[in-house]
């Protein structure tokens, strides 16, 4: 497949020293040039539509469905308040609360030139680790495209604190991939793509610890993210199976270019596409507890693409709820699964070891006969 021109559901992700092109301040010249060629490569969300809701249906599926995610709001808070330098987190926070007004304010105005209307979405991780408001955001993101409203997402700065945060929107953009079901990532960045020593690499189909040490030595000052960073959120797009490009975002035309499939950039492609309840399963949750499975029922999980039965299971460790996820490991404590439990880990103590039709006569009830079901249940 054309992993470009068959792109339907794309992120873009634009970063603060992209959007500043080095300066203290947002150049809104550039924003204006983002902000058409957002419109010129997704047609469908671009005109202006006053018959609404059947016709804007039809049209997305026409046309691609874009989300932005976008940096930014910490430089502008910082250069409207005029201050030097923030230090303290809280300082940061509140520069982003500020800032994110103008660059709303600023996106608004620029796309409503093409007559796009655009909706602000703030996210933290928890927002995507937590299963039921990942659903509640996807509804969301749903519904914007289906009135032919542009997301532009940023994370919600105000109240990430370490434990939630994404970190930098690189990884942020990766997760929103997962969100929306994305089918590429475009990272535009102030750098043309990822280098090694021996030059830029153009197809990137695995990224080895060569690679990310080479990242770690770049470093652009401006954002939170450089490459290391970057490298980091294609290794989570590549393994929810989303291709992602990094290209330079003042590249002329960067968006139609890379669309096209000129190979102006770095693309990540991954190896395998998984079932969307697997690739949120893969990314997005923290596991709550630890289920030590024996061996023969890890061969089964592993090569036969089986479910965990009680039966399989030998310890249980931490305390978790019927529906958390859970790691499996083997019996020397190493993870090679992650999947949604259907036992709270009380139960599943007492019922560990135990062939299925044991279950009722133990616990007065059978919760399921799979502990893990293999739909949902990912290997790792
Ligand atoms: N959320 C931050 C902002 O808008 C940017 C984080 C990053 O640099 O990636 O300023």
């Amino acid at each position: 497949m054309n992993v470009f021109r068959e792109a339907k559901r794309i992120v873009i992700k634009v970063g603060t020293a992209v959007l500043t092109g080095g300066g203290e301040e947002l150049d809104i010249d550039y924003m204006a040039s983002l902000a058409r060629q957002i419109v010129s490569i997704t047609h469908s969300i671009t005109q202006r539509d006053d018959s609404k809701t059947a016709a804007a249906d039809e049209k997305q599926t026409a046309g691609r469905i874009v989300t932005l995610v976008s940096s930014g709001a910490i430089r502008a808070g910082k250069s409207q308040l005029g201050l030097i330098d923030l230090h303290a987190i809280s300082e940061k926070q509140a520069a982003a609360a500020v800032g994110q007004v103008q660059l709303m304010s600023i996106y608004r105005d620029l796309f409503w030139r093409h007559g796009v209307h655009v909706a602000q979405v703030l996210l933290t991780r928890d927002d995507v680790a937590v299963r039921q408001r990942f659903l509640n955001a996807r509804n969301t993101f749903q519904k914007l495209f289906e009135w032919g409203v542009l997301p532009i997402v940023n994370e919600n700065d105000t109240v990430a604190t370490e434990e939630i945060k994404f970190g930098d929107n690189d990884q942020l953009a990766a997760l929103v991939g997962l969100v929306i079901d994305a089918d590429l990532v475009i990272m535009l960045s102030d750098v043309d793509g990822f280098y090694l020593p021996s030059g830029k690499v153009d197809v990137v189909t695995q990224i080895t610890d060569e690679m990310m040490e080479a990242a770690e030595e770049s470093k652009s000052g401006l954002g939170t993210g450089g490459m290391y960073s970057k490298l980091q959120a294609a290794k989570v797009a590549m393994d929810c199976g989303i291709p992602l490009v990094i290209a330079h975002g003042r590249h002329p035309d960067v968006l139609e270019r890379v669309i096209s499939g000129e190979a102006i950039g770095t693309l990540f492609i991954p190896r395998r596409r998984l079932p969307a309840k697997k690739r949120w399963l893969a990314y997005a949750p923290k596991t709550r507890g630890r289920i030590v499975v024996n061996e023969g029922a890890m061969l089964q999980i592993l090569h036969h693409g089986k479910s965990l039965l009680p039966a399989g299971v030998i310890a249980v460790e931490g305390k978790f709820d019927a529906g958390d996820v859970v790691a499996l490991t083997d019996e020397h404590g190493r993870i090679f699964a992650k999947g949604m439990v259907a036992y709270n880990s009380d139960e599943l103590r007492r019922v560990a070891g135990l062939h299925t039709s044991k279950i009722e006569s133990v616990l007065g009830y059978k919760p399921s006969d799979e502990v893990v079901h293999r739909n949902n249940l990912v290997i790792v």
